[in-house]
């Protein structure tokens, strides 16, 4: 996509583009170029317009290795090719929603620290060790860039309930 058009979210089954975008594993962004500026404030945009904390290049039709997180007001972070370098042993669940698949929340078990690597906006290699909601949001956005979407973190039978109603919602 140019970073003309405009950007809009896409959600599972709005279309078969859609959902084959959302499940594939994105490509590394090879030059972090001026562009990149611009692309992440409209990521931005759409994430408050949202009301969302994360948001993935898949979820808006970019097939690129780059995510933005904002669990913090006034804390907008941007990850370029990231990595995630470490994780803690200890795991939680916590109720997880995305914009891609509105209207549903389910509990996901993930590691509740970590430590990641990657590149922001401007360039810059940063390394970041987070906690709590932010490691989360992290894991989950990380996950988009391989095609993963959290239902697929849970157990096959709850998958398949939330899919069932998910569809039968968006197709009546
Ligand atoms: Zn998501």
């Amino acid at each position: 996509m140019d970073s003309a058009d405009e950007m809009d979210i896409l959600t599972l089954e709005s279309s078969p583009e859609n959902d084959a975008a959302l499940r594939t594993k994105a490509e590394k962004v090879q030059k972090i170029g001026p562009e990149y500026k611009k692309i992440t404030q409209e990521m931005f945009q759409l994430l408050r317009d949202g009301k969302g904390i994360g948001l993935a290049g898949p979820q808006v039709g970019r097939n690129e290795r780059i995510f933005v997180t904002e669990v913090d007001k006034d804390q907008p972070r941007v990850f370029i090719n990231p990595t995630i370098v470490g994780t803690s042993e200890e795991t939680g669940k916590y109720e997880e929603g995305c914009m891609s698949l509105p209207g549903v929340f389910a509990d996901v078990t993930r590691p509740l620290e970590i430590r990641v690597q990657a590149w922001n906006e401007k360039g810059r290699p940063f390394t970041l060790d987070a906690e709590g909601l932010l490691a989360r949001v992290i894991q989950h956005e990380n996950d988009h860039l391989e095609g993963i979407l959290f239902i697929d973190r849970l157990s096959e039978p709850k998958r398949a309930s939330i899919l069932r109603k998910y569809h039968k919602k968006r197709h009546n």
